[in-house]
Formats: C-alpha cells, structure tokens, sequence
C-alpha cells in the first residue's frame, strides 16, 4: 500500500471495527480487507477505500483536508476562495 504524507485514508469498514482504530493495521488494498498486525486472522471486509488528499495552506503551511481547504481560507484567513 502506498501512502504518502499527504494522503490518508477514509474506510467503510464491515461490522463494528472500531477497535481497529486504536491497532496497528494493514490494509490491503487489492483483497480489500483490514486486519490488525497482532491478530491477523481477524480480517474485515474493506467496503470502500477512497483517499483524501491533502495540502499545505499556502498561507500559513499548515496541513488540511483538500475538502476543508476552502473554510479553512475563509475562517482562519479571511480569504473567499473560488472553489
Ligand atoms: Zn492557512
């Protein structure tokens, strides 16, 4: 799997999986399925992967959401973007 800085990764995950979240995990992307490095036998079904990009605020550097990008211009920059 690649990920970069810039990316992270939204999942639908199958079932209640939310103790996933505090896991190391590994998700394998071309199988779809996620599962925790200590208890690999425990796979759950990966419904939906999409990747969020992310960029740098070219005002004050900071990392955000590419979708937040405009409010963030907005609220912390007072800055109308077209987007
Ligand atoms: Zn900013």
């Amino acid at each position: 799997m690649e990920s970069g800085e810039t990316l992270t990764y939204v999942l639908t995950v199958k079932h209640n999986a939310g103790f996933l979240l505090s896991k190391l995990c590994l998700l394998d992307e071309a199988a779809m399925v996620i599962y925790p490095l200590e208890a690999a036998t425990f796979k759950f079904a990966v419904l939906a992967i999409r990747r969020v990009e992310r960029v740098h605020c070219e005002h004050c550097g900071v990392l955000v959401g590419l979708l937040k990008l405009p409010r963030h211009m907005k609220k912390v920059h007072g800055v109308r973007t077209t987007t």
